[in-house]
């Protein structure tokens, strides 16, 4: 009987499930577990545990007791980096050194959410009129469901999960079937820090689950991440049940490079943040649209040579820059978009169609894969490809740069490469993406900025993480207040409208 991987709520592990589905090692191909997949009856006992009484004194507990939850949180997450590394690697295929990364990055997340009071705090304003102060005040909005998808298994739930526990809410999370079990260690080392139970579980499971967390009606605020079909999907159905939505989807991020660059810094930071984590970043670099031919035909020459470099691997390769992809069917999603563009008439200059591991042959590995000449009506140029292949379209102008990159559907990110101030400054404010770089390879906003995209990329106003995240897991009052001594009290009736 294979390992069960189970939910987690008011502090135990679940395993017994009527439904279940299969986790593998992407480095190797195996079945590793089964992950248990939650019911709607599973959501209920998980909302109730969110809103038992428990859960409410942790809503009501002063900032500074919860401060103390989150400080011994944070120094658990450093010191048990190295375990939970092995955990998201071994399920996801990603490297250790790129786990380690991801980690440092939920960790920062953490320290972020210990701002909670500051980035809470009300407004006030005295004797409004006739003695009567009025301030504004945040208070959680309960329980929050949280719905991740597998490409960051701990940063992205980290980042959400630490801010809306940080200002009292309690949390149901359904993390991607694909890598459940790094929830299930993060659940832990919360219990660990002092974490009440009740405040933090976690449902496994598919889209039953996810279904049945959009119709509970004692879930507030849904925050979810993943790819754009599905994220307008919860944020429609979420949004219909009166619930509070933010949806961070795909994006297909644009670098653009002037001739005036640094060519070689642009090169490397191209191939880095294009092929780092098999290309299963949101933030990953999926075009380069270089200006002018000649920067076309030198860039070119540039990442041939330092792609052909790169070196695949299982996730626990020392040597291996990247590793596999997620699954057996995002292998094949990503081969069909490169048979396509082939057929759709691009120059594919590297082919990673037939790479295999010399030792993990059923491992879901892809080698890098590199196209020239794409052209904007081409579904791989419309597509997001969630794997290593990535493409050139190429550009005479910055105008059509800016132009190119604003009419795609997604607005994730973009980035341009310059040494030309005003280049610089035209892109910044007229590309229409939500996080932007110059001379960056990845425009990822540290988490005291907020993150989201724009257009395709994101579905509601609020955001998760910086912040706006702060207030979009918190419902805003106004109190306007007087404390008149006896012999002051009012004595007349005026029904007239008015501020005095
Ligand atoms: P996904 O949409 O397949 O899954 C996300 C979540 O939705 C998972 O928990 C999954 O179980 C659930 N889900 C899957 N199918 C569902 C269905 N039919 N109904 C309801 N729920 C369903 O995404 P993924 O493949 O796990 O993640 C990759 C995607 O996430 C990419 O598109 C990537 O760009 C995006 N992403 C976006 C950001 C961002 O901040 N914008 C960050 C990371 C990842």
């Amino acid at each position: 009987m294979d390992q069960i991987i189970g939910h987690y709520i008011s502090g135990r592990c679940i395993t017994e499930t009527q439904h279940s589905g299969p986790v593998f090692n992407p480095s190797t191909g195996e079945e590793i577990a089964r992950c248990a997949y939650a019911d709607a009856t599973t959501i209920d006992l998980a909302v109730k545990a969110a809103t038992s009484p428990n859960a409410k004194k942790w809503a009501k507990a002063s900032h500074a007791a919860r401060l103390q939850v989150l400080f011994k949180m944070r120094e658990l997450m450093v010191s048990r980096t190295a375990e939970l590394a092995e955990i998201i690697g071994r399920e996801h295929g990603k490297t250790i050194p790129d786990a380690i990364g991801e980690i440092g990055r939920a960790i920062e997340g953490i320290e972020f959410a210990c701002n909670a009071p500051h980035v809470t705090k009300g407004e006030y304003a005295h004797n409004v009129a006739g003695d009567i102060d009025v301030f504004s005040i945040r208070v959680p909005v309960g329980v929050v469901g949280c719905i991740t998808p597998f490409n960051f298994p701990i940063m992205i739930p980290a980042v959400m999960m630490s801010m809306a526990v940080s200002v009292g809410n309690s949390i149901v999370w359904k993390p991607s079937e694909k890598v459940p079990s790094a929830a299930l260690f993060f659940a832990n080392l919360w219990k660990e820090a002092g974490l009440p139970d009740d405040v933090f579980n976690i449902v496994q499971g598919d889209k039953v689950a996810v279904d049945a967390i959009l119709e509970h009606p004692g879930i507030a605020a849904i925050s979810f991440v993943g790819s754009t079909q599905i994220g307008e999907y919860v944020y429609q159905k979420g949004t219909s049940y009166n619930k509070r939505v933010a949806s961070f989807t795909g994006g297909k991020n644009h670098m653009v490079v002037m001739p005036d660059a640094d060519l070689e810094a642009a090169a490397n930071a191209f191939v880095s943040a294009g092929f780092g984590s098999a290309s299963q970043r949101c933030m990953a670099v999926s075009l380069l649209i270089p200006v002018g031919a000649e920067t076309a035909n030198k860039l070119r020459e540039l990442i041939i040579e330092k792609t052909k470099a790169l070196k695949l691997g299982a996730y626990n390769d020392p040597q291996a820059d990247f590793g596999a992809v997620i699954s057996a069917q995002s292998k094949q999603s990503v081969l069909k978009a490169i048979d396509q563009c082939v057929a759709d008439g691009a120059e594919l200059i590297l082919d990673g169609r037939d790479y295999e591991h010399p030792e993990y042959k059923n491992g879901y590995y892809i080698g890098p894969t590199l196209f020239d000449h794409l052209k904007t009506d081409m579904d791989f140029y419309k597509q997001e490809v969630f794997g290593p292949a990535r493409g050139i379209l190429r550009v005479n102008t910055l105008d059509e740069a800016i132009e190119v990159t604003n009419s795609h559907e997604f607005g994730n990110g973009s980035v341009i490469f310059t040494r030309d101030g005003k280049s610089s400054h035209r892109f910044f404010m007229e590309v229409e993406s939500g996080m932007v770089g110059v001379n960056v390879p990845v425009p990822l906003p540290v988490s005291y900025f907020n993150f989201g995209g724009l257009r395709r990329s994101k579905f509601g106003e609020s955001h998760l993480y910086g912040p706006d995240a702060a207030r979009f897991y918190t419902k805003l009052k106004t109190i306007s207040q007087k404390w008149p001594a006896p012999e002051e009290n009012d004595q007349t009736i005026s029904l007239a409208f008015k501020i005095t």
